[in-house]
């Protein structure tokens, strides 16, 4: 007998009879003999929906409102898969975050749990009863509702996982697993069996949709047993595994492209100690995350030109910060676009393997695509590159790492 974490993404309740086929799934691992704690999100779109009205009744809205008004979404979907449950004659019973509870810092929208009470639930688990539990909500310190951060119910499971000691945490969602690349835009694009921790925290964090970053990461510090499978098949997904279940790789495992990234140009700062960390430090104040960072020194060395990337919606923000703080950074310009994509070539591989780089970069060179910031990491690379070549970019890296499903 294992107890078992299972969470179904927004496309997998997305109405009624996908709620009913959620509860048969669920059922199967009751018969089986196993518990369940089984995380759901809001029916899709619904959050989107949600959103949408806050920004509309009050653009700068009062961020505790914003998640007592976007948490709801969940509230519906534990309800009636719930009742789902009870339909086909499992014992089932809703858990809302602040049931559990599931503790957050105070960061309204973008909390971070702290820590869950699990006490309660096991007991409940140990006498049969399944678990419905709402993803992506939590309660603060002042005792309010927070959220995770869009797409945090993957979060949620992951971290419920950890808490429970779940033999397994089973990510439900509308693609079978992790492929080498996004097969929208690459339909040579396959499925990878497993990918290291590692290797999935890169690719989620450069745009591969599959998870939330953050689940991956606390996945990894905790060593969470997680595979990415299809709601809608019995296929078997893809094993988020650690370094050593894997040997040797010989392949760059994937492929991600990144469409929500911007570029900020901040023209002729003083090029002396201490600018950098002004330009940034302002930035990390007001919560404004940063990527890749490149900074070039002008001919006469007393000037210098610094040409970050961030996320697309922080862009406008951004460059309100900077320029508010024109006459302290001393800068003469400022240059922000939105037609850039970050595109990544990930994988193990690249630790043992010389030539990764020049790969990517004649890869690219030969289809006359410029690179406009280049970043690395052990275990990736990346370029940020004009928009419009983005499918160009990702078949032709695809094929040249011989990732191509032949
Ligand atoms: N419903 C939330 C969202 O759409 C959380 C989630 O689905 O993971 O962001
Ligand atoms: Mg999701």
């Amino acid at each position: 007998m294992a107890l078992i974490v299972q969470k179904f993404g927004g496309t997998s309740v997305a109405n009624l009879d996908r709620i009913r086929n959620v509860a048969l799934r669920v059922k199967a691992e009751v018969d089986q003999g196993h518990q369940a704690a089984v995380v759901v999100s809001a029916m899709a779109g619904t959050t989107n929906q949600l959103v949408e009205w806050a920004r509309e009744i009050g653009p700068l809205h009062d961020a505790r409102e914003y998640d007592t008004i976007v948490a709801t979404g969940e509230q519906v979907t534990v309800g009636l898969l719930s009742i789902a449950l009870q339909n086909i004659g499992i014992d089932a019973r809703s858990w809302l975050g602040w049931q559990m509870p599931l503790k957050t810092d105070e960061i309204h929208g973008a909390a971070r749990i702290m820590d869950i009470d699990t006490a309660l639930m096991r007991e409940r688990l140990a006498s049969g009863q399944v678990a419905v539990v709402a993803g992506f909500q939590g309660l603060a310190p002042d005792g309010r509702i927070t959220t995770l951060g869009r797409g945090g119910s993957d979060t949620s499971a992951v971290a419920l996982a950890a808490a429970l000691e779940a033999d397994r945490c089973d990510i439900y969602t509308d693609v079978d697993g992790v492929y080498t690349t996004d097969p929208r835009i690459c339909p040579k694009a396959h499925k990878l069996d497993s990918v290291t921790f590692e290797e999935m925290l890169e690719m989620a964090s450069l745009g591969a949709k599959v998870l939330q970053t953050r689940s991956v990461a606390m996945a990894m510090r905790h060593n969470v047993n997680l595979q990415v499978r299809s709601s809608f098949s019995d296929a078997p997904g893809t094993f988020v595994v650690d370094e050593d279940s894997i040997v040797e790789q010989e392949k760059i495992s994937g492929i991600a492209y990144s469409p929500d990234e911007a570029k900020i140009t901040i023209q002729g700062l003083p090029d002396q100690p201490g600018i950098a960390a002004g330009v940034f430090g302002q930035l990390a104040d007001q919560h404004v995350n940063v990527d890749m960072i490149v900074q070039s020194a002008s001919t006469d060395a007393k000037k210098t030109d610094i040409t970050f990337s961030l996320g697309r919606v922080d862009m406008e923000k951004a460059v309100g910060i900077i320029e508010k703080n024109k006459e302290k950074l001393g800068f003469s310009g400022i240059d922000s676009t939105q037609n850039v994509t970050k595109i990544s070539v990930v994988g193990m591989a690249m630790r043992s393997q010389p030539g990764v780089a020049k790969t990517m970069f004649e890869t690219l060179a030969e289809k006359g695509i410029n690179l406009q910031v280049i970043s690395t990491s052990e275990i990736k690379i990346s370029v940020l590159i004009s928009s419009e070549y983005t499918e160009l970019a990702v078949r032709s890296l695809h094929t040249a790492f011989g990732l191509d499903e032949d």
